[in-house]
């Protein structure tokens, strides 16, 4: 058993919080933080098969893709779907949180297992919306206590870049310093100039680390008063945003890509629209609906752009601009999310030791089926 708040931690990690379109409603949609978890659900959508299914397997924590409670509810009523479904919810004490376009523009996100799926690499955001600000930290410590404080504030996230963690450097100089009359100095007396052997320790993190990271360095520095400087910085980190954007390892011919891309999802059929026969090197995705961004993918280069709920002039868009459409459907290029979310969480709960059980949607399919 874990709070419930534990697993919205977890969530905050796999898909955080700033990555969210500002029109979206992502996070805990109904329960109480503080309530607990025996077994959590992971799902696209909450309907009314899902919460069965829920209620069924006693679960105490739904997961979803699709927030079901998305503009401001005026009334609740129970004889209408959503009132229905947050009374069965509230009765059974199920909590609902939802992680949807910050799952989307995460990385390992919903996007990124498209491109996983299909062997897309050297991958992108196709539309940017959030650049991480980041700050640089300088503090001067003791040099016999440097290692103490690199290695605190690397922990907390300082210096990560890549597939490197725990970056910094130092220079060698001697800080001086004058304890006054209420002063408890580590090294010094009281009224006398003191002069210490310090290194300059510097190093760059996330802004939004900061509060972590300033406490982790003043817990392990022995001074009573730590000098230190913080910098923003006019360079940016990591880029998050929807879609993506990226490269197959070998090009493939139209229909053959076409074949894989259905093959690959829960989906009967995809539609395709064919504006010419380049073969297929250069992909450009975007899971759920994405066809405003057809002119992007072209921008940025493109063979061909897959998405879902394409409209008849969208398509003749693409058309005009003579790049390659699928569209694989909502469902189709959301509904992989689902399984990956549940292992991720699994593995997560099995490390951590929740000692809960997770489970997900077997029950939805896709509204759409082919005649
Ligand atoms: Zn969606």
């Amino acid at each position: 058993m874990v709070k419930c708040q534990v697993i919205m931690d977890a969530m905050e990690k796999i898909a955080p919080h700033n990555l969210a379109e500002k029109w979206d409603n992502p996070g805990l949609l109904l329960g109480n933080p503080a309530q607990k978890v025996n077994k959590l659900m992971v799902c696209l959508d909450v309907n009314e098969k899902v919460i069965n299914q829920a209620v069924s397997e006693h679960c105490d924590m739904i997961i979803s893709h699709h927030p079901f409670i998305f503009q401001p509810i005026k009334k609740i009523r129970t004889d209408h779907a959503q009132g229905k479904m947050i009374q069965t919810l509230l009765h059974y004490n199920i909590a609902v949180f939802a992680a949807h376009t910050n799952l989307d523009s995460a990385h390992g996100g919903v996007n990124d297992i498209l491109c996983t799926l299909w062997g897309i690499t050297n991958t992108a955001p196709l539309d940017i919306s959030y650049k991480e600000e980041l700050v640089k930290l300088c503090v001067f410590v003791p040099r016999d206590y440097a290692d103490q404080v690199r290695m605190a504030i690397g922990d907390a996230g300082a210096g990560a870049t890549g597939n490197y963690s725990h970056c910094s450097f130092e220079s060698d100089g001697i800080g001086h310093f004058l304890p006054l009359d209420d002063s408890t100095p580590f090294i010094g007396k009281i009224g006398e100039i003191s002069s210490v052997n310090e290194i300059k320790l510097e190093t760059i993190f996330p802004a939004k680390l900061q509060g972590p990271i300033i406490k982790a360095m003043l817990k392990n520095h022995p001074y009573e008063e730590p000098a230190y400087e913080i910098f923003p910085l006019n360079i940016t980190g990591d880029n998050n945003g929807l879609g993506r954007i990226g490269e197959l390892a070998e090009p493939m011919e139209l229909e053959e890509f076409s074949l894989m891309i259905k093959n690959t999802l829960p989906a009967t059929s995809i539609r395709l629209v064919k504006s010419n026969d380049k073969t297929i090197k250069k992909v450009a995705l975007c899971s759920g609906a994405g066809s405003e961004f057809i002119g992007r993918a072209k921008i940025l280069g493109a063979d061909i752009y897959i998405t879902g709920d394409v409209k008849y002039h969208e398509a003749q868009k693409a058309q005009e601009l003579n790049i390659n459409l699928i569209d694989a459907g909502h469902f189709g290029t959301e509904f992989p999310v689902v399984k990956t979310l549940n292992d991720k969480l699994a593995t997560l709960a099995n490390e951590k030791k929740w000692n809960i059980d997770i489970i997900y949607d077997n029950c939805s399919i896709d509204p759409f089926i082919t005649i």
